[in-house]
């Protein structure tokens, strides 16, 4: 199809044009249940009631005023998500590249506050941070960054999962001012760190006066069955990001941050025209509403179980199944080979999947799928992956 749009994506052949819970209909009627949640956004499926009814009636109200004034709904949001994440102060804008760049700043301005004339940030292998130049430069993906040089300075890379190369930095350098990690790696391939490392960091970051600040917009807001993942591991970061999730599709970010790194940016050294408006605050506001009153992080927690323990038993003695793994709803089944191509044969039938790292089949399916959806899924994925294994 040749159009008027810059070809920044390789879409698959399919248009929808309506949606009701983890169902989608294209534009031909035909009907997919959605596995992947517009990839982790889409929580609480589609065109859910109480979020429908929160921006309608917003947006009957008052759309926008810009930050020049005071928010209510924003101060409110902020309020509430510092009592779910134990942080203290948030930064709203409008997407998930948005928050980490709002995180970058806040890591670049604390080291100049410690005296660090080049202030750098650890990064990990295989991490994803999206698609600005600086995150794009604390991604660690060459196929993000080529052609995009000069890249941002002040990016030190790590392997993930190991925190002796972490030690290592500290030893050698001292011009670091934070480390940035996603808590499960999501574009990389559903990558879950051993339980300790999150608390590894924690205490490196303590020894060593970094701020530890954990990119959480693909697992924060219930995904991996806790409200924000690192507290499966009973640590507490520094700083936080969320977006995808939070407003199930009304564009939203937010850095979140306590202690010293919430009273790093002050007026003037940073903000956004639209971040936190009255429309998406009222999105997340219902978002947050609709989570908590139908106890959909304990859901997302047994969800995945039931997925994870299904998969196993089902793919995990196959030949060409690597490792199945996960944290809460978000779930990979690594394979021995290049699989790109079950996302295609998957839309054929009916199914909405990705393919992520090359070889990982990834499931973000919503956090309101029921158990019957679910036992759908894992029949139609376990039977995609068996034939496209023994084909
Ligand atoms: C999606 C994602 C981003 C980027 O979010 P955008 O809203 O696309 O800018 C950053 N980090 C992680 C871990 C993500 O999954």
């Amino acid at each position: 199809m040749k159009d008027h749009l810059m070809s920044t994506y390789a879409r698959l052949p399919v248009q929808f044009e309506r949606g009701e819970g983890v169902w989608l209909w294209d534009t031909e009627g035909r009907q997919y249940l959605d596995a992947l949640s517009g990839i982790a956004v889409c929580g609480l499926g589609h065109a859910h009631p109480s979020v429908a009814e929160a921006i309608s009636s917003q947006a009957g109200r008052l759309i926008h005023t810009s930050n020049l004034y005071g928010i209510p709904l924003q101060t409110k949001l902020a309020e509430r998500l510092c009592l779910l994440s134990a942080m203290q102060r948030v930064f709203f804008c409008n997407s998930g590249a948005e928050a980490n760049e709002a995180a970058i700043k806040i890591a670049r301005l604390y080291g100049h506050g410690r005296d660090i004339e080049c202030p750098a940030i650890i990064v990990m292998e295989n991490s994803f941070h999206g698609r600005t130049l600086a995150t794009l430069t604390a991604t660690g993906s060459r196929r993000v960054q080529a052609g995009f040089e000069p890249l941002v300075q002040g990016f030190i890379r790590v392997p993930y999962n190991d925190l002796d190369a972490i030690r290592t930095v500290a030893g050698n350098s001292s011009d670091v001012a934070a480390i940035l990690v996603e808590p499960v790696q999501g574009e990389g391939g559903v990558n879950v760190p051993d339980p300790g490392y999150l608390a590894g960091i924690r205490e490196i970051c303590d020894q060593q006066n970094w701020l530890m600040m954990l990119d959480e917009i693909q697992t924060g807001i219930g995904r991996t069955g806790q409200w924000f993942a690192y507290q499966h591991d009973r640590t507490l970061p520094d700083v936080v990001t969320a977006a995808k999730a939070l407003g199930n599709g009304v564009p939203i970010g937010a850095c979140l941050a306590r202690g010293k790194a919430a009273e790093v940016l002050q007026p003037g050294s940073h903000g956004t025209t639209f971040g936190g408006n009255p429309l998406a605050a009222s999105a997340a506001m219902a978002v947050l509403d609709v989570i908590e009153s139908g106890q959909l992080v304990a859901q997302a927690a047994r969800l995945g179980t039931q997925l994870l323990t299904g998969f196993t038993e089902r793919l995990s003695a196959l030949d060409g199944v690597r490792e199945i793994r996960g944290s809460g709803l978000m779930i990979g089944i690594e394979l021995d080979r290049p699989c790109g191509e079950l996302v295609k044969t998957a839309l054929d039938c009916g199914l909405l999947i990705n393919v992520t790292a090359e070889r990982v089949v990834r499931l973000l399916p919503p956090l309101i799928t029921s158990e019957k959806q679910a036992a759908m899924i894992m029949d139609k994925v376990s039977d995609l992956v068996r034939d496209f294994l023994t084909e």
